[in-house]
């Protein structure tokens, strides 16, 4: 058995070559930057203006109130303005292009329009580039402003649209299947016999790459047969990831790790010093990945997220694709027999003055439904076998967790 960070080394250099593709650029948002983006031109394009004021010389309004012939005016978009003499001052607004010879803008607040117009008094001094973003301040032209790797947000979008990139180069989202194995297995639009379940796995784990940014391929359910499990499999093994949930524990009719061996699959990693989620397999076949997270809801669930996520993540493009993780404070004392790295589920909140970490009360790792009343995990260190109230643990945070309210 091999510990949960020597599994996400083994991950880690057993992956394929990432792909990259053009995208319209407003479609490359939660995508990651497959080149360097360079600004096409300076910014702000000419010596701009951050308030509504008056252009000046700082020289002219050293010794306040000054009184300046106003010489005209200067407006977002009305054109480049005349040339600023000493003695004059130009109306600008914000947004607009500073007159060349004036040195500042001095806000409205400390001007008075005097003289039916013609003049404005200037009521306080004001420092030399005061209110003005200098050409190129924000960068100029040819200097890279999105670096290869950058992850897209809103921001990121405004950039590439201020300097007018259409299309850009990101890295590709690989294809995923996902199937669930068990002969006591139903679909969810089925009424199950008594010895029957309705599949639960494959849905959670779409959605969980759907908050990924991706879509899976679903195969359905296959039955506990080697036969029927080497024909999906093979199936499955088209897409870059293919994720199956069950079959992959000890038991008589757990077949998953045999067909992997049926179809020359190599076999990387078949058990981790993980709970839940002990029996997770992970084996590739050229540059296909295929992963065998174990069939209790919780099990499948937390090794996606540890196991699956950073994977996918990493193919994606992302350089740190690991659920965040931080501090708390536990609530209640926890025990468990050491030996294996634990993620336990619990509702971390901010209360007062840090994040505290209440655990569930849930009954095994088949619980899914106490499981919703989950935000986060806590890591329960595999060499210890009690954790005491009061004592700061580990948080890895649930994909959703800054949307999740009780
Ligand atoms: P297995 O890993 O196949 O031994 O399954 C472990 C437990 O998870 C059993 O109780 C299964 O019935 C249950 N289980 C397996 N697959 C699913 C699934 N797709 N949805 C819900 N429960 C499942
Ligand atoms: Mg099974």
């Amino acid at each position: 058995m091999i510990s949960v960070e020597e599994a996400l080394e083994i991950l880690q250099s057993n992956l394929p070559e990432r792909k990259v593709e053009c995208v319209p650029f407003q479609e490359s948002l939660g995508r990651v930057i497959a080149e360097n983006l360079k600004a096409t031109s300076d910014i702000p394009p000419f010596y701009r203006s951050s308030m509504d004021g008056y252009a000046v010389l700082t020289a002219d309004v050293e010794n306040p109130p000054v009184e300046l012939r106003i010489a005209g005016e200067s407006r977002a978009g009305g054109g480049i303005p005349g040339i600023l003499k000493s003695g004059e001052a130009i109306a600008t607004m914000t947004g607009a292009p500073v007159p060349e010879g004036a040195d500042a803008v001095q806000v409205i607040e400390q001007c008075e329009i005097i003289d039916g117009g013609r003049k404005v008094r200037i009521l306080m001094p004001v420092k030399p580039h005061e209110n003005i973003a200098p050409r190129g301040s924000e960068a100029k032209a040819g200097n890279v402003v999105l670096a290869a790797g950058h992850r897209v947000g809103p921001a990121e979008i405004a950039v590439m649209a201020t300097f007018g990139y259409g299309e850009v180069k990101v890295y590709g989202k690989p294809a995923v299947a996902i199937f669930a194995t068990g002969d006591e297995l139903v679909e969810f639009d089925q009424m199950p016999e008594p010895d029957q379940i309705r599949n639960s796995n494959a849905y959670c784990l779409a959605s969980q790459l759907r908050l990924m940014g991706l879509e899976a391929d679903y195969l359905g359910i296959v039955r506990d047969d080697r036969e029927e499990l080497r024909r999906k499999m093979l199936a499955g093994l088209e897409r870059d990831v293919l994720i199956i949930t069950g079959g992959v524990s000890m038991g008589e009719y757990d077949f998953v790790r045999d067909v992997f061996q049926d179809l020359e699959l190599e076999i990387l990693f078949s058990k981790v010093a993980i709970k839940p989620g002990k029996p997770t397999v992970f084996a590739r076949r050229g540059n296909k990945l295929v992963f065998g997270l174990p069939g209790n809801p919780i099990s499948a669930l937390i090794t996606f997220e540890c196991f699956v996520r950073p994977v996918l993540g990493r193919l994606c493009g992302a350089a740190n694709p690991e659920l965040p993780r931080m501090k708390g404070e536990l609530l209640a004392d926890m025990r468990q027999s050491p030996g294996r790295t634990a993620f336990l589920p619990a509702w971390v909140t901010w209360q007062d003055d840090g994040w505290k970490v209440d655990p569930l009360r849930w009954k095994s790792s088949a619980d899914i439904i106490g499981f919703t009343g989950a935000n986060a995990t806590f890591i329960f260190p595999k060499n210890r076998d009690l954790l005491s109230r009061g004592e700061i643990v580990e948080i890895m945070l649930l994909p959703d967790f800054f949307v999740r309210q009780k």
